[in-house]
């Protein structure tokens, strides 16, 4: 009987090794920390969008690196697999908006737990509290072969496939610290430089301190680079003591990862249901109501009560103005500000904020229809590992996995 080894006991691993099992292998699944899922726990503010429900083309549409290389796991296993495979493990799901997939229960927990009762079903044995240190290959004939690996306990554990499914390197508190894409370097991988990705902005304005904590809900982000706009988005975002956060942020921050050149900005659009004539009816119809409030004392029904300063300091209008001395080309202006608030990008926030990481072990050196290493057979490759990473709305999961059944699926496959 074939003996699979899969290092990281998160999603990809843990669907790897139900599929290796699946293929009649001996599976041993090492994690190092003391449960399985750590990552996955936190997932979806701890509801765990499993998959989107949306089809296929919505699918590789939201994959923002490598998107082609997807194509034989997206359709070998696919998120109607996931979502058949989770409710018959016994964890009931539900279609939100957008299409995003989560459990009923609206725990994180009870995915982890069918997970748990399906590796048991399977005979996978789950060793915790132990880490893999490093990969153990041979020299043949027909080229390098993975042999094992050795653990940071000294102890040897042989194998005839590898699957690596470590993650990547943000959130790393919940284990994924990188040492995957170290056995891929060492097994003679390529690994593309590794950025924090759907992570909030950091800002260079001040304002934003002022204004933190605002949560604006159906507003419309615009991010340019010089005059080239990269992305345009419309929901809801937060603004923060550094910066911006929230989801039209993070997906923002997915396409400045990927395509930003030079100086970049951010801008908002408090009203994009508006034109700026139709706002500027609005804003003159208030301004009718309160011409002899002061400017500052006018604005209530146009924006949350902590951006009013804000917005009144950004328009260069005298606050104690009264209303009906605002000139024409002052409340232009503010029109013109309110659907195009500028922010200026200083960077993005560090790893520990990042939702996922993108780069990872090159996937020019896997191959795509079985995920085995084309330097070094036997080693498998699956997850946030690779160079991989998709837009929020359950797509990173179901990349982790897809990528992490076909990897199983080979790495299990009796010769
Ligand atoms: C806050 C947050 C929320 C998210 N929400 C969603 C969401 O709702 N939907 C979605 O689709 N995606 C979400 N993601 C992304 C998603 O969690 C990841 O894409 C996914 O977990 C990647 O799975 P993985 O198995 O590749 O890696 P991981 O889940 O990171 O698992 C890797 C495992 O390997 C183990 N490991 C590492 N090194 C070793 C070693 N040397 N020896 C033994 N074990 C090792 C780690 O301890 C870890 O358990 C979220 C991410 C974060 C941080």
């Amino acid at each position: 009987m074939k003996k699979v080894i899969v290092i990281g006991g998160g999603a990809a691993g843990m669907m790897a090794a139900i599929a290796a099992a699946d293929q009649g292998s001996k599976v041993l699944l090492l994690e190092k920390n003391e449960k399985l899922g750590k990552k996955l726990f936190i997932t979806g503010k701890g509801r765990c969008n499993v998959t989107n429900a949306g089809d296929m083309e919505n699918l590789f549409a939201n994959v923002m690196t490598n998107e082609k290389f997807l194509y034989s796991a997206f359709y070998t296993y696919d998120n109607n697999m996931v979502m058949d495979f989770l409710e018959k493990a016994g964890c009931p799901l539900k279609v939100e908006r957008g299409d995003r997939v989560f459990p009923v229960s609206d725990h994180s927990s009870d995915v982890i737990a069918a997970f748990q009762r399906e590796l048991k079903k399977k005979g996978v044995e789950i060793r915790l509290n132990t880490e893999v240190k490093e990969l153990m290959s041979s020299e043949a004939e027909e080229g390098k072969r993975i042999t094992g690996v050795l653990l940071t306990n000294g102890k040897k554990e042989l194998a005839d496939a590898v699957v690596i499914a470590t993650g990547g390197i943000s959130y790393a508190s919940t284990g994924s610290t990188g040492d995957g894409y170290r056995f891929a370097q060492n097994a003679g991988h390529k690994v593309v430089e590794c950025k924090p990705s759907l992570v909030p902005f950091n800002m260079k304005e001040d304002w934003c301190k002022e204004a933190m904590g605002v949560s604006l809900k159906n507003v419309s982000l615009t991010l340019k680079c010089g005059k080239k706009e990269i992305y345009n988005g419309f929901g809801e975002m937060l603004i923060t003591h550094f910066g911006i956060s929230g989801p039209l942020a993070l997906s923002a921050s997915s396409y400045y990862v990927s395509k930003a050149k030079g100086e970049c900005m951010c801008f908002i659009d408090l009203k994009p249901a508006l034109t700026i004539e139709q706002l500027d009816k609005r804003v003159l119809r208030d301004f009718e109501e309160s011409k002899n409030k002061q400017f500052r004392n006018a604005l209530n029904h146009l924006f949350p009560s902590k951006l009013i300063p804000v917005m009144v300091k950004l328009s260069g209008i005298d606050p104690e103005k009264k209303v009906n001395e605002i000139t024409r080309e002052e409340r232009k202006s503010f029109v013109e500000l309110i659907k195009n608030i500028p922010l200026t990008i200083d960077g993005v926030r560090d790893f520990k904020e990042a939702i996922i990481t993108k780069g990872g072990v090159s996937v020019k050196e896997v191959n795509p229809s079985t995920m085995e290493s084309k330097v070094l057979s036997g080693l498998y490759f699956a997850g946030e590992v690779l160079d991989l990473d998709a837009l929020t709305g359950g797509y990173n999961l179901q990349i982790a996995w897809s990528t992490g059944y076909l990897a199983g699926l080979n790495a299990g496959e009796q010769d």
